[in-house]
Formats: structure tokens, sequence, C-alpha cells
């Protein structure tokens, strides 16, 4: 069987190393009679994805960049310098969630918390062309919830389809998966996209991890300068964060692997591939100075050239402009 590619995972997991399909059967009891209760959340290692991030942050009546700077810390999705996000926790490795009554955020709580002690992962075969859903079992001292003195009466095997059901986990891979599917195009494509620059490392951090911000950006005279967006689109991405996650994984699919999924105005490329970088190179590394976060990576201002660059935008410019002189 071909060897899992977990390299989204946080290192620090304790995972077994078997890919688990949805058939797996289990028989796992967690409820607030276990000997263990809240054990996991008192030894967090919490990794967050985007829809994640959208649920806490709107649970807690926070913009994203609140949420972030609150309850966040950042740390290195694949050693390729893609920066994700865990929970913060205290010096006793408490999750801050965490109350005497349990979770305090339960209904929106995260996915990794939903599927412990089990955990999503794509899987990409090096001959295939497409991603696989495949989980994995985590295997710590602390959780006693597969022993027998734990179980209740009710208690009884399932699959590991039936408990995601449970654990009401599905939406959260609704909207997680694409951007799984990002990291895996990402370290599949490896040399021919080439090593991410650090401004396409933060609008990748913007448009997924930190939406306000995205938000502000797709609203910035600087983006309609360049994309053009349909009014339709951008009141639904401007009214509703899941339409305007979806539109953030559509804006990397473009500025990161080249795909044409939002038009450009090819008349206003070429004018601010003229006349603007210089502008916008200087703002940015003015910006950069004043980044509230010591991670350059974490800085999700830069809404200039050199992002959109990444996209080669100058060899766009370049063939808008040849268009107009013929
Ligand atoms: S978010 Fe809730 S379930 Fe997850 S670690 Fe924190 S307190 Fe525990
Ligand atoms: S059984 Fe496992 S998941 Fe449930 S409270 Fe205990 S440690 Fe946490």
């Amino acid at each position: 069987m071909a060897k899992p590619d977990v390299s989204h995972l946080p290192y620090e997991s304790s995972f077994v190393p078997e890919i688990l399909t949805e058939d797996h059967r289990i028989k796992f009891a967690c409820h607030p009679g276990v000997s263990c209760f809240n054990a996991c959340c008192k030894q967090a290692d919490v990794m967050l994805a985007p829809y994640d991030v959208l649920r806490l942050k709107q649970h807690l009546k926070m913009t994203s960049d609140e949420f972030l700077k609150q309850y966040t810390v950042p740390w290195e999705i694949d050693g390729d310098g893609i920066v994700g996000v865990k929970l913060k926790t205290n010096e006793d490795k408490h999750c801050l969630l965490m109350n005497d009554k349990g979770c305090s955020v339960y209904n929106d709580r995260p996915s990794a918390c939903r599927y412990y002690p089990f955990g999503l992962m794509g899987v990409k075969h090096s001959e295939a062309t497409t991603d696989e859903q495949n989980y994995f079992r985590i295997e710590e001292e602390h959780c006693k919830g597969h022993e027998k003195e734990n179980f209740l009466p009710e208690t009884k095997e399932i699959t590991l389809g039936e408990y995601r059901k449970t654990q009401g986990v599905e939406e959260f891979d609704k909207y997680n998966l694409d951007w799984i599917r990002l990291m895996l195009k990402k370290k599949s494509a490896g040399p021919s996209v080439g090593a991410p620059s650090t401004e396409s490392l933060q609008v990748l951090f913007m448009a997924t991890y930190d939406l306000d911000r995205f938000k502000r950006f797709i609203q910035s005279t600087n983006f309609q300068a360049v994309y053009d967006l349909d009014s339709k689109t951008f009141e639904e991405i401007q009214n509703d964060d899941i339409a305007l996650l979806k539109f953030g994984y559509r804006f990397l699919r473009q500025v990161l692997f080249g795909e044409k999924t939002i038009e450009l105005k090819n008349d206003a490329v070429t004018k601010r591939a003229e006349e603007r970088k210089e502008y916008w190179k200087a703002r940015h590394d003015a910006e950069m100075e004043y980044a509230n976060l010591n991670d350059p990576r974490y800085d999700p201002k830069v809404m200039g050239d050199e992002v959109m660059g990444d996209n080669k935008l100058a060899e766009k410019a370049e063939a808008a402009k040849k268009e107009q002189e013929k």
C-alpha cells in the first residue's frame, strides 16, 4: 500500500502510520463520565484549517485578525515555508477555549477536535491525478476512550464514516478539502512551480485564514483595478464568509498555479504593471516595517504587484500590451 503523505499533519502528532477508510470499524466512547474527560484539551496540539478559523471567529464574534492574534500560534505546515496556525495554549498546555465545564465553543469546535482520536488526510498517489480522502488514528496515552470501562451500554462498534456523522465533521471537511488539495497540489507541483515567494505565502495565509483582511483586499482599488469581478460575486463575498472562503481558494489557484479562475482587466493590468510597481513596492516595504507579528509570512498586507507577479502578471501585461498594439 502507498505510504500516506502526512506532511500537512502536525509534526508532533502521535499518529499511527496506517491509512484508514470510511469502512474502518471502531469502538470508542467519549462522554463526561470518562476517566480522562478533557485530558485531550489539557494537552492540546490542535491544528486549525481555514473553515475552523471561520467558525471560531464567528462564534467568538471577532474578526479573523483579532482571533488569530488572540487564540493562535503559527506553525510551518510542511517544512516548505507554508504557514498554518494551531490553537494557542497556556503554560500548562491547556487550550484557551476550555473552561470548567469543558469546551466553551463546543458547537463550533475545530475539525481536529471533532475527529480526535482520528484525523483526516488527503492522499495523492504519485501516479494519480486526483486525491483521496482517508483517515488516520492518533494513539496517545491520556485518551482512554478505547478502554472497555469507559464504554456506556449504548456504545456500539461503528464505522469511521458513522463516527464522522456523530461528530458533525462532514461540513468542516466540505470547506477544508479544497485547502488540503491546494497543499497537495503545491507539493506535487514541486520544482515546476518553484518555491513560493514570501509574498505568495502571505497571500496564501490571508486568503485562507485571515478572511476579514482578504475581504478588505478585495475591496481595495488595487484588487479592483486588476480583477474583473462581476457585481453578483462581489456582493456575495462581501456578505457571506463561506462564499469568501471559496473565492479565496479560487483566487489562490490563479495566484499560485496560474489557473485562469478570475477574469483580469487587461488594460488595467498593463497600466499597473508599468506605472504602479514602484509605488506598491515602496508601500509594501513600509507595511512590512509595521507588521504586527514577527513572522513576515503572517503579514498579509501585501496587495501589490509582487504577489500577482507570482502569477506571471508581467507576462500577462506584456501579452495584453501586444494585443492592444495590433
Ligand atoms: S477547542 Fe474545545 S475541544 Fe478543542 S482543544 Fe479547545 S477546548 Fe478542547
Ligand atoms: S476519551 Fe479521549 S477524546 Fe474523550 S475526553 Fe478522553 S482524551 Fe479526550
